[in-house]
């Protein structure tokens, strides 16, 4: 088989890179293989390189099986880039502001159908930090075997989340304001906006802050979708990535703003609606139906496009 067929989204980022190449930096930041196949994991960037402009990241396909995160993300960044094309007004924006992106965190997992990488371990799960609070057994991360869901390895930390590490350090660490967006799915009925910590239920220092953009949100859109919580009154778990890279960040910027945000696409909706989709792995995790497709592919556009201008402006929530 070849890989377009395993992995269309990577031919979608490298039509992507090639099409609007000198607007958006694209750079193969690594390449997982299994000796059977190898695939590069891209990093992009478009707008000011002033070290401390304030930046939006944002990432998706951290686990395999959520395809769908990672098609909001390129259809988001798709009519932005051509947006750009005619709306002369995005030029003056991105002078001041920095988009980052990681489309596909983990390529061989997506190819492979699978919630894990090439080693089967949860990216999700594999950062040093130990969780405390709600812990469900395995599925807050289990060391006993790879071939259970939420392996946390045994081997430090996997090529994927080191490339993520460094990728943020060189695009992101510099700036003094920034929000991050990881996409995901598969819990609940809801769409949640996670804030930290996913490790424990510590309040997060910057709650105040996050509360500020969530009333911004609230005036903003009233009838946003979103249901905004402290992620661990879910469940905690070990060796959460954005956790330990918003560590990260505090130890080098200590006076630094950041909002790391997850946003979990309540699946569970769609498989109640459509029950075949119980029956395979995909279903679980994505929408199936056509128009249900279409509709998440819509449906999130006005909050990512929010977060990308709430980065920039700033003040409306850092106070500063
Ligand atoms: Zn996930």
């Amino acid at each position: 088989m070849k890989t377009k067929e395993l992995l269309p989204e990577l031919f979608e980022v490298e039509e992507l890179a090639q099409k609007y190449n000198g607007l958006l930096k694209t750079e193969k930041l690594g390449e997982v293989s299994n000796g059977k196949y190898a695939f590069p994991i891209y990093g992009m960037s478009m707008g000011s390189t002033d070290p401390n402009a304030p930046v939006f990241g944002l990432f998706g396909g951290v686990h395999g099986l959520e395809r769908i995160g990672t098609h909001v993300l390129l259809s988001f960044m798709r009519t932005l880039l051509y947006r750009t094309q005619w709306e002369k007004d995005w030029e003056d924006f991105f002078s001041r502001c920095r988009l980052v992106a990681i489309p596909i965190i983990n390529p061989m997992g997506m190819a492979l159908v699978r919630r894990g990488n090439g080693n089967n371990v949860d990216l999700m799960r594999n950062s040093p930090l130990r969780a405390e609070g709600k812990l469900i057994p395995l599925v807050s991360g289990q060391q006993i075997s790879p071939s259970i869901p939420w392996y946390q390895g045994n081997n430090g930390i996997e090529l994927e989340n080191q490339l993520v590490d460094e990728f943020c350090k060189r695009y992101m660490f510099s700036s003094q304001r920034l929000i991050t967006l990881d996409i995901h799915s598969g819990f609940g009925f809801k769409d949640r906006l996670w804030y930290p910590w996913a490790t424990s239920s510590n309040p997060f220092p910057l709650e105040p802050q996050v509360l500020k953009l969530k009333e911004l949100l609230d005036e903003t859109h009233p009838f946003h979708v979103y249901k905004i919580e402290h992620q661990s009154l879910n469940y905690s778990n070990h060796g959460d990535l954005w956790d330990w890279i918003y560590q990260s960040y505090r130890t080098a910027n200590p006076t630094g703003l950041y909002l790391p945000l997850t946003l979990e696409l309540g699946s569970w909706l769609w498989v109640k609606k459509n029950i075949w989709q119980l029956f395979t792995w995909e279903g679980l995790f994505n929408p199936v139906k056509k128009h249900r497709y279409a509709r998440t592919m819509r449906r999130h556009n006005q909050l990512l496009e929010f977060l990308l201008k709430a980065s920039c402006y700033h003040e409306t929530w850092s106070g500063s």
